[in-house]
């Protein structure tokens, strides 16, 4: 209990815990939005169907979008659709963070491979 109040830690009123997000996905997501030139803003609070709007890390495109997929309990990444010169990439939160942070997901990998969530039937390879 001690170490989750530790990883919770002080920037829960700036970037609140959704309920069935698991917690290597939450410090990743952050350690990411930390990386952003314009951090993320979240559109819509809703902790049951969050949106956060960024730039698209790719191509640069304003109001891109990080929608929560309760079914799948995933972020998935939606470049802008509004011109067609965006790069329209789409992706899981694992996908995403390879893509976008190679070094970042090594990590990641590695701690969803400890904890038995990668492989087969996830969406972390
Ligand atoms: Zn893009």
């Amino acid at each position: 209990m001690h170490l989750v109040l530790i990883m919770y830690g002080e920037d829960d009123a700036l970037s609140p815990m959704f309920s069935n997000e698991s917690y290597i996905d939450r410090k990743y997501r952050l350690e990411l939005f930390d990386s952003c030139m314009y951090a993320p803003k979240l559109k819509r609070f809703n902790p049951a169907k969050p949106i956060y709007e960024l730039d698209c890390p790719f191509c640069g495109a304003p109001k891109s979008h990080l929608v929560w997929m309760p079914h799948k309990r995933t972020w998935k990444f939606l470049c802008s659709t509004k011109n067609r010169r965006n790069c329209q990439s789409q992706m899981e939160f694992p996908i995403l963070l390879k893509t976008w942070c190679p070094e970042l997901f090594l990590s990641y990998q590695w701690e969803r491979f400890d904890v038995g969530t990668t492989g087969a039937g996830f969406n972390c390879p």
